[in-house]
């Protein structure tokens, strides 16, 4: 069923390919209609083509917002052709068929991602174009539509060879129309909920813009594709990659997470890294400077943290950059480099470096989303953290100033750790996590036994929980995960509180007299 292209109607904001393909068409017969812009182009190029305005005997209007909205071209998409009534109504008002639509719109994503102001994104709101889009779609029977450059070699093809379109071809090529009107109404959608602060629309769809097909998945036979929202936030996706191989599923997921877990602290206050693996940290650490940070990072679990992402929130300098390439490590990512850390990374060819010239917003709005058989889960980022909360402090004994400062540390920390999540901090690091257990206990014995394996590894004998303070991201059901810390040595715990055994709880900790802070904010994360 091959449809033979008398006449094509082309639109495009980019132009890319346009004049040969135009060419092409118009040696192959096709008459060419066309807007403003393209017309232009195509007729400097010396291609024989008709204005839209002589097909629709309307101008151009209103800075360009009613161009091609009129029924001499969407009854030329639309007509039903060989329905009677169909043929009549077009014959009764002199519409003539348009057998090709090509048309790529306004680039309203491109002007969201550069900053453009209000009005200027909403002039990048394309209206005639995904009208034509979805009319010649619908009418795929008989009408083919482009929306894509990259598809003008198929369609010349086809003609050339079967002189017209066939129909598996017309069929593709509409199912790839509405994918695009889709994505780009979701485009402004998100745009909108962002400007006016409503992430909670109904309907919201939350199609990207695809950026890239991957090597793979999670594992290496699942399919996967990186697609991009617009959200204007620092991190991976907006991220220039310096060097280093491409990135792959499971590095852009870590990398996400390493990154988001040292937009937390200030850089004006302190020096912040994270080593991530599999998603969870296997040691962050705060100081006055990147390298010493790194230091206490990689002294949590420096077994975990061979082929991990090293996350920093400050300008990576030569000293950080040659302290990190001594250890496997798959990715860093920070803000800014210096050109001397960025040559010293670059003596190892496969190691990426991603900067992302600031910090992602801990406190955006923002909406998370993921699979469930059949459905989505769609939630509010969870955009606040220990300093959005009260301290309650529950037992008798009161927090000392450096633990109420480690408190703080390891409750951030186990906001990034998925749950069940134990973190112990002494003096500013990380020295033991207990990540992703199903019960609270084991989370807490694991996180002092790592704790126990660090000092081993680096070769001090004093306990590294002793005189620790404990972040769970949830409230001890009973008392003996909090006890499991006491025997490691914690003096100091903080959990959001809220068991019906909070009293049974806080005796254990009175009992062994260590102090306890209740936040009331939970952090699970799954
Ligand atoms: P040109 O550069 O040819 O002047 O304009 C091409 C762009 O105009 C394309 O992106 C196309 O989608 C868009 N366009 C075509 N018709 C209309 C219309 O009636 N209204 C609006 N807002 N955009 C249109």
């Amino acid at each position: 069923d091959v449809v033979k292209i008398g006449r094509a109607l082309l639109s495009v904001s980019d132009k890319a390919g346009m004049a040969e393909f135009a060419r092409d068409l118009a040696s192959l017969g096709v008459e060419l209609v066309s807007t403003g812009g393209t017309h232009k182009l195509i007729a400097d190029a010396g291609v024989k083509v008709r204005e839209i305005s002589d097909l629709t005997g309307f101008p151009e209007m209103m800075d360009g917002r009613v161009k091609t909205l009129h029924p001499k071209v969407h009854g030329g998409l639309l007509a039903v052709r060989d329905n009677p009534e169909h043929k009549a109504a077009m014959e009764a008002h002199a519409i003539a068929p348009i057998d090709l639509v090509v048309v790529n719109l306004y680039p309203f994503e491109a002007t969201v991602a550069k900053g453009a102001d209000y009005d200027t994104t909403i002039e990048n709101i394309d209206i005639g174009g995904p009208a034509m889009i979805r009319s010649a779609a619908k009418n795929h029977a008989f009408v083919t539509v482009i929306v894509d450059p990259a598809d003008y070699g198929a369609v010349i093809a086809a003609i050339r060879a079967e002189g017209g379109v066939p129909y598996a071809l017309r069929q593709r090529l509409a199912a790839k129309a509405y994918a695009r009107t889709a994505a780009y109404d979701t485009a402004i959608s998100t745009w909108f909920a962002r400007e006016i602060d409503y992430q909670d629309i109904p309907y919201r769809s939350f199609a990207g813009t695809l950026r890239e097909v991957m090597r793979y998945g999670e594992n290496p036979h699942q399919w996967a594709g990186f697609y991009t929202t617009g959200e204007p936030r620092p991190g991976v996706s907006t991220a220039t990659q310096v060097q280093g191989k491409t990135l792959s599923y499971n590095n852009i997921n870590d990398t996400d997470a390493a990154f988001e877990l040292v937009s937390e602290f200030d850089p004006s206050e302190s020096a912040a890294v994270a080593i991530i693996k599999h998603a969870n940290p296997c040691g962050v650490a705060v100081a006055d400077n990147v390298v010493d940070a790194y230091k206490l990072a990689l002294r949590t679990d420096p077994v975990s943290a061979f082929g991990g992402i090293v996350a920093i929130n400050r300008e990576i300098d030569a000293r950080a950059a040659e302290e990190i390439v001594k250890v496997f490590t798959e990715v860093i990512v920070a803000p800014a480099a210096t050109q001397e850390a960025i040559d010293i990374i670059a003596a190892k060819k496969n190691l990426r470096l991603l900067l992302t010239g600031g910090l992602a917003d801990p406190k955006a709005a923002g909406l998370t989303v993921r699979t469930v058989a059949g459905g989505l889960l769609v939630q509010t980022r969870d955009n606040k953290n220990v300093d959005d909360t009260e301290f309650r402090v529950v037992t008798k004994k009161q927090p000392t100033t450096q633990e109420l400062v480690d408190l703080k540390l390891a409750a951030k920390v186990a906001k990034h750790v998925k749950s069940n999540a134990i973190v112990y901090v002494r003096e500013g690091a990380t020295v033991g996590i207990g990540a992703g257990q199903m019960s609270r206990v084991d989370s807490s014995r694991i996180a002092s036994r790592k704790a126990q394996d660090a000092a081993e590894a680096a070769g001090i004998t004093e306990s590294l929980t002793k005189g620790s303070a404990v972040a769970s991201d949830a409230f001890f059901p009973f008392a003996d995960g909090l006890l499991a810390a006491v025997e490691a040595g914690a003096t100091a715990v903080i959990q959001p509180g809220g068991s019906i055994r909070d009293e049974d709880v806080i005796k254990a900790a009175d009992d062994a007299g260590i102090a306890m802070v209740f936040t009331g904010m939970r952090h699970f994360r799954h």
